[in-house]
Parts: C-alpha cells; structure tokens; sequence
C-alpha cells in the first residue's frame, strides 16, 4: 500500500468520512425518530461497491465508524462489519481512519446503571443528543471504555485514529458571546478543580470577563488536552505510526478566552492532521455564506499543524434532499485550498428521496465525478500548491485574543465579508508574519501599538477601523454600528443563573421524546445557523473606497469572490480565485505590471496560457493563476 497519504499535504492526504452501517443506522434511528433512512445506501459504505464509488472520488483516506457509544453487546455484531470493510478498503489501496465517540454515549444495555454522566449544576445528567448522554471526562472507568473502543480500532487493522467532536466538553448550547457552557458539575470535576485551584469551585455561570471563570476555561482546556493526549499515547503504543486526527469545532478557532493559546491550538496539538466541520459555500438571502474567514482564522493560529476543511452539505431542512450541485463540491474544496488548508468531503448527512442517505447514493453520481476530477487535479498538481508563502500586500489585522472582544471580533469579520464582497484579496494577520503586506486594516480594541507604529513609519499604510491608530488619524466605519444581538446581563449572577438554569432545562427537552420536542428542536437548531457579518453597502464601499482601486493585484468580478495571493519560492506568484455565486462568474485581474502565466482548474481539462496588464477569466469554481515576470515555461 502507498504510504502517500501520511504526507499531510493538498493532493496527497485526500479524506472522506462516511458513516454509515448498522451503528450509524441505529444513531440516526435514535437521535431522529422520525426520519426516514435509507439502508441500502447507508451499508453500501462497507461493501466493495462503496469502495469502487470511493475510488471514482480519487480518496486514499476514508473515515468510518467504529463506535458511536453503544454498550459492548450491542455494538458486537457491528465490529465484526467494521473489521471486514477495513480490509475491503486496504485492499483497495485506501487506508482507514476509524473514529470513536469520546464525549457520550448510549444509557441503555449494560450502559444503563452507569454513572459516568456529566452533570450540570443542578444536578441534571446533560444530553448529547435524543437518547445520549455527555460522559465526564474526569471518570476513570470512562476513560477506560474510551480507550478499550481504541484497542478495538487498531485490533480492527486501521491506519488512523478519530476521535469525534471532542470539542473539549463543548456543548451544545452556548451562553451569552458564544463561551460554551454545556460543563460538569459532578462531585468528581468539582474536587479535581478544588484541588487544582486553591479550592475554588466551578464558576456556575460562564461569564467570560470573570477571572475565575477564565481560569476555569483554562483548567478545562488542560484537562481535554491530556486525556485526548493520553488516548492518543495508547493507541500510538498499539500502532506507532497510527494518525491520529481529531474534530475541530470552527466557532473554537477564534477564541483564546484563556490567553495565547485557542482551544482549537490546544486540541490540535496532539493530533496529526484536526478536521474543521462546516458546511458548503452558498450565497443565502441573508448574506452569503462561507468559511474562508474561519478557515483563514485557524490556519493563522495554528500554523503549525495540519487542518483539513471537512465540508458536508447544508442541512437546513432533514426532510428535504441535497440539491448542492457539482460545482459547490469544487467551490468548497477550492475554498480550503486557496488558503492553504487540506480539502475533505463529508460524505454523510445527505438526505434522497427524502431518507437520510450517503454521498454513495445514486443521486449525486455527477457530484461524485466532480469530486474524482478535483482530488486527480490535486494530486496532480500537489508539487507547487503546498510551496508557498502569503503575499497578499492587503491584510486584515486580527489579533490573537479578537474573540475575547467581540465588537473587534465582529469588525474583523465584517471587513473581511466586504473584501470577499468586492474581488479584493483575502489575508488575516496577526503578530506573526506580516511579510510583503503594505496596506493594513485595523479593528477596534487591544492591539500591538509598537508593531503599528512601526509598520506604518515605513511607509505601511494604516486602515484604522472605529478608533485612531499610529498613522491613520480618522478612523473608517465610526458610525457603522454592528447588528445589536441580545446580551444577556450575565454579570448579574442571579440572573445568569437562571437564564442558565432555563437553557439548560430547554436543551433537556428538546433532547427527550415528547410533544414538545419539534418545537425546541427548532429553536435550537437557530444556534447552530452562522451567517458571515454583511455590513450595509455604504459601509462596504467606505471601506473599499479608502483602500483604493490602485491596490495589485486586483480582482474585478461579478460579485463574490475568494482570492488569496501567494508567493512560490522561485519568486512567481499564485492567485487562487473561488467562486462563490452559483453561476460562472467573469473576473478581470489588473496585474502590478505585465505578467504571464498559466491558469490552471479542476474543472477545465488543459492549463490555459495568459499573459496581460489586465487578464480575463471566466471562474465556474475554482481556479489558479500562475504568474511571474516571464511566468512559468510550462504547465505542471
Ligand atoms: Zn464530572
């Protein structure tokens, strides 16, 4: 078998996750009653047809199941399936990632007099979903099953290691500026938190500006960072070389709530390759929809390590079928690799027919030829999309801490959507690299003054956005006020309390069979919806009119697009254009001076040559512009 895909670069580590099987049919029946599913699909994962429909997708990795946290004498018999499609794959010359439910599990069978629930303040056992309950992760029997699932993967003959959605106990419902708040109260968390901090308790209320509380979300990130740690050590003992990856939340990448490091950074550490879940670009009445700005976000934090974007389809509606056409496939995988993350498909949570399904299914055999051209392109083209460095000459400053402020936070977002908006490139900056960035855009708050100053006294310009900074004394957007969200008064502790004590209660019943469960469901389920910050027009155009149409390159198209700019080694550039409209969109690049190149597709079958002060395109997805003075002699 080829070792290629424990290289974690674009082209060589191609993934796919598909859950399906009697364990997956047997979560969706318990987390969606109601839902229809289809079967034949959803088995067809561990056959050789799912294999061969595997292969036309051109992926050397796929992600599958092993445990979704039934007790042992339910899950039998779907271990003994597991172990045969493990080989079925090998033999196919594609490795297997097998995954693991860490964070709960299923209280029935033998699992039912367990009493390794996380608890809340109340002393309530918190659910994961419809028929699961979060486990606490300071219980050592826990610990032990956990590691017993990865004994059993690597028994199982998989070359990788999945730990699903630990988000470090990260919870479903969030409480006011998006701190997770889903944490356990049980006797055991609260004397290991004692013990460990001069025996203070476990804040009840999450309220970020707390010193406590932080210190609380720091002890908390520790902890999830060394048990995964420890079942990382295990499974490496088993099998050395294994790969181990782990589930990223996007919404964590911002965050530093403790400091210098975010949760996404600590939970990345000791993985191999973390997959970031979000789903397909789309434009939406609400404001176009994307994950370039998150996207950018963890790859600046945590340059170091490998992310893979793991896009499935939207899921607005259980009932109605996925309709994303081919080309948001390649939009969604172009989006990842214009900034330097790895592409992975989600091949789950597809609905046909209005049954739950797989992108196996027969329905979206042309998305499947999609993906097959895409990953050959990749791979085909892999030598110089992984050798480049940012060199986009317009940078979006976001410090390490934005998140802890969320008006810069949301200014940082709001500035990035309009240069998204309007062709303009797309670089986030922190106190990092600032290499060849000659203009700079600044969000309100704390920010490196020392750093701007001297940016700015040598000749950097400075786009201070609502508040003065060293080299821009009238600052953009002062009247632009961000969408006013409903905050909580959190720092009143009683009614923090309550409010917590209300979501907490919801988030129970919407999670337990009932009459009033489709109804919570709903309200819910908004949480979960992020739509990119769309400042009104006049906003976007001060802000595009202050950097000027004299900014190269730059990219006039029709409407949205993502363009990154990059610099190989040689010295020639890449830009990456993703389209984000759901039709082919024209773009004009104006050039710095007269440049040649080839463009390169996954969607046209030969590279073009173009050469210009102002080059024309017509961008379906996703496409790549080489170019330098005198540009690259040849295709390849
Ligand atoms: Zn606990």
């Amino acid at each position: 078998m080829s070792n290629e895909g424990n290289t974690l670069l674009i082209g060589h580590y191609r993934a796919l996750t598909l859950w399906g099987q009697r364990g997956t049919r047997q979560i969706l029946k318990l987390r969606y009653p109601k839902t229809l599913l289809d079967n034949r699909t959803l088995d067809m994962a561990y056959t050789r047809a799912g294999v061969a429909r595997v292969q036309v997708m051109g992926f050397n990795w796929v992600f599958l199941m092993g445990s979704w946290g039934f007790p042992p004498e339910d899950e039998a018999v779907d271990w003994v399936a597991f172990r045969k499609a493990v080989s079925l794959y090998q033999n196919a010359g594609i490795q297997v990632c097998g995954g693991v439910q860490v964070l709960a599990y299923v209280p029935q069978g033998s699992y039912a007099e367990k009493e390794w629930a996380a608890h809340d303040p109340w002393g309530k056992p918190i659910p994961y979903a419809t028929g699961h309950l979060l486990a606490c992760w300071q219980d050592s029997a826990w610990q032990a099953e956990v590691q017993r699932r990865i004994t059993l993967l690597i028994e199982g003959g998989v070359q990788g290691v999945f730990f699903a959605a630990p988000w470090l106990g990260d919870i479903p419902f969030t409480l006011a500026q998006d701190v997770p708040g889903a944490y356990c109260h049980c006797e055991r968390c609260q004397a290991a938190f004692a013990a460990a901090n001069a025996r203070k308790h476990i804040p009840s209320t999450l309220n970020p500006r707390n010193s406590q509380v932080r210190a609380y979300l720091q002890w908390r990130a520790e902890q999830a960072v060394e048990q995964l740690g420890i079942w990382a050590d295990h499974a490496r003992t088993l099998k050395p070389d294994i790969m181990i990856a782990a589930e990223g939340n996007v919404t964590l990448a911002g965050h530093s709530m403790t400091g210098n490091e975010s949760p996404l950074q600590r939970l990345s550490a000791g993985q191999n390759v973390t997959l970031l879940r979000s789903e397909m670009p789309q434009p939406h009445p609400e404001g176009l929809r994307h994950n370039a700005v998150y996207l950018a976000l963890a790859r600046l934090r945590t340059s170091e390590i490998p992310l893979a974007s793991h896009v499935g389809p939207r899921r607005e509606n259980a009932h109605q079928d996925t309709d994303e056409s081919l080309h948001r496939f390649v939009t969604a995988m172009g989006e990842a690799c214009a900034l330097n993350v790895l592409p992975a498909i989600n091949g789950s949570d597809f609905v046909a027919n209005q049954s739950r399904t797989l992108l196996l299914h027969d329905a979206f055999e042309k998305q499947r030829a999609a993906i097959g051209r895409t990953n050959a392109w990749l791979e085909q083209h892999a030598p110089w999309l992984n050798l480049r460095t940012n060199a986009s000459p317009l940078a979006v400053y976001a410090p390490r801490n934005i998140d802890d402020d969320p008006l810069a936070a949301l200014v940082v977002r709001a500035a990035c959507q309009t240069l998204i908006l309007h062709g303009l490139p797309l670089r986030i900056v922190d106190d990092g690299d600032w290499d060849g960035v000659q203009t700079v855009i600044v969000p309100p708050g704390e920010v490196n003054a020392g750093r701007l100053a001297d940016f700015a006294a040598s000749d950097g310009r400075v786009i201070a956005l609502q508040q003065a900074r060293p080299g821009c004394v009238s600052p953009l957007w002062t009247r632009y006020k961000l969408p006013q969200r409903r905050r909580l008064p959190v720092d009143w502790p009683l009614v923090g309390r309550l409010v917590d004590r209300m979501r907490a209660a919801m988030w129970r019943l919407a999670h337990t069979p009932g009459l009033l469960q489709p109804l919570l469901r709903r309200v819910q389920g908004r949480f979960a919806v992020q739509s990119e910050i769309t400042p009104p027009v006049a906003v976007q155009r001060e802000l595009v009119s202050a950097i000027g149409l004299d900014i190269r390159p730059r990219a006039e198209g029709e409407g949205a697009l993502l363009f990154t700019i990059w610099r190989e080694p040689g010295g020639n550039q890449q830009w990456h254009l993703v389209n984000y409209l759901d039709e082919p969109q024209r773009v004009t690049l104006h050039t710095p001076s007269f440049a040649s190149g080839w463009v390169f597709s996954p969607t046209d079958n030969e590279s073009v040559k173009v050469f210009g002060n102002a080059i024309m395109v017509t961008v379906w997805n996703y496409k790549v512009l080489r170019v330098g003075v005198g540009g690259p002699e040849a295709p390849g």
